[in-house]
């Protein structure tokens, strides 16, 4: 099936005449476009430059603001902006084409929100802004395409609920019709327009879409859809794995179907997600929930007090750089929200004390559909997480290896952190028990993904006194050239 995919212009375009040919409603074909979805998401990636209208201005986004946006996303001490961020999304001979996860992660709201962030800081050029637009506009058309979400409170987005006839999905495709018509593929170097089917499939297919929708409606009275129970990767990666059992599997009879389907089946319970797949991979949230969220070890353990390593703190005023700031509210913003459904609940006396009235600006940005539902740190929070950082970074960078590593953060942690600023008496202990387990877990966490992500090369090491990450870089080109 993967070789299906590969001429991306000349065969979707064909494929486009062919099936306009066919009188409309023929469900099975529409169904069959959303495949190629992937393809548009594909191109859309590839081309440099944008053109499209809104309010009646022309506005053009930029892969250049997205490379852009990749260089100031910094880590800072175990925080980024956009944490999913690598080069593997940026930087055009990095983006592995088969992957259409790598699209689809560049245009999410974490992405645009942020991009809008550091064009309006300053830090970006301001023209950003119409990119970030784009990227948007882009995840809202995923999104509404993805749906497969009830309408629990936990997802907030509409979009991926159900398509009804009086969902906001309608009027979405309405309004992406008239922007995906408007808009242009413009050539970075010559600035010429270039003609590209990715947008008029796009088009293609939501018409397509709408179309089906009406049809099981008025012929099989089904009103309510998950347009994702429409994709088809999941076979795709079905066959795929077939094809691939057994080294080259490629024209099996019957039988061998059969055969190479059991043995996928038994290995495929333990093993974890295929590699590679363009499926949505597990988010481990067991993993999650036993790294970052879960009660501590109870064993008590001694640290030799030679061993600890001298930290040095960076004031909260230096960390003033929206882009590390940033990071550091939004971070402090999630433990609190643990917190909240942890910890201390509907207790107003903490809820004074760690949380801010007014909502901080950079989470502002992130907030989305107009709900509010990220918390602003207060002052002597934000504070404390700031020094929580230094002093798990510090330790983290020099002894990882370590055994019993948090056990040995946490000692430092209380050796200097005071917890004044938290004054319910009946919260206290177990809130501060809380605030060092989840940033140790955060933090570790984080540290060892972004080692992971410079060991496939998805980042360059960019601290040159972080051991660590210089072994990771040295290991990926020795494995690399071996490759070779
Ligand atoms: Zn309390």
């Amino acid at each position: 099936m993967k070789e299906n995919l590969e001429p991306v212009t000349s065969q979707s375009q064909s494929i486009q005449s062919e099936r306009q040919s066919h009188s409309e409603g023929e469900n099975v074909e529409v169904v069959e476009d959303l495949v190629h979805r992937n393809i548009h998401v594909k191109c859309v990636t590839k081309k440099l430059v944008k053109q499209f209208k809104k309010d009646n201005k022309s506005l053009m986004a930029k892969w250049e603001h997205i490379i852009a946006l990749h260089q100031e996303n910094p880590g800072y001490k175990g925080i980024r902006l956009v944490p999913k961020l690598t080069d593997s999304h940026c930087i055009p001979s990095k983006i592995p084409r088969m992957k259409v996860k790598f699209a689809t992660q560049l245009f999410s709201q974490t992405v645009a929100s942020n991009m809008g962030y550091l064009a309006e800081k300053g830090i970006i050029s301001e023209d950003a802004q119409s990119t970030a637009d784009v990227i948007l506009f882009f995840d809202k058309l995923f999104d509404s395409l993805n749906g497969s979400y009830g309408k629990r409170k936990k997802h907030s987005k509409p979009l991926l609920g159900p398509a009804t006839p009086n969902s906001v999905h309608h009027k979405t495709w309405t309004e992406a019709k008239i922007f995906l018509k408007n808009m242009k593929f413009v050539n970075a170097k010559t600035s010429s327009v270039e003609y590209v089917p990715t947008l008029n499939n796009w088009v293609w297919t939501l018409e397509g879409i709408e179309l089906l929708l009406k049809k099981i409606a008025v012929k099989y009275g089904v009103t309510s859809v998950w347009l994702r129970h429409l994709n088809q990767d999941p076979i795709e990666n079905f066959f795929g794995s077939i094809r691939s059992q057994g080294c080259r599997n490629v024209n099996p009879t019957p039988e061998g179907f059969e055969a190479a389907f059991s043995s996928l089946l038994i290995n495929s319970l333990s093993s974890v997600h295929a590699p590679g797949a363009n499926c949505e991979v597990d988010n481990c949230h067991a993993l999650h929930e036993v790294l970052i969220t879960s009660g501590g070890c109870r064993e008590q353990i001694n640290c030799e007090l030679s061993e600890i390593p001298d930290i040095e703190f960076t004031p909260l005023e230096d960390k003033s750089d929206p882009r590390i700031v940033g990071g550091l509210q939004y971070v402090s913003g999630y433990f609190i929200k643990t917190a909240k459904k942890k910890v201390f609940k509907g207790c107003s006396e903490c809820k004074k004390n760690l949380m801010s009235i007014q909502e901080h600006e950079y989470l502002k940005y992130r907030e989305y559909a107009n709900k509010k539902w990220l918390c602003s740190p207060s002052d002597s929070l934000l504070n404390c997480v700031s020094n929580l950082q230094d002093i798990n970074y510090a330790i983290i960078k020099m002894c990882l290896e370590k055994k019993y590593l948090k056990e040995l953060i946490k000692t430092v942690i209380c050796m200097h952190i005071q917890f004044d600023f938290i004054k319910c008496e009946l919260h206290k202990e177990k809130l501060i028990d809380f605030l060092i387990n989840i940033s140790c877990r955060f933090f570790i966490y984080n540290y060892c993904k972004e080692i992971n992500k410079i060991l496939i090369n998805r980042r360059e090491c960019d601290d040159d006194t972080d051991s660590y990450k210089l072994k990771a870089k040295k290991l990926y080109m020795k494995c690399f050239k071996r490759k070779k």
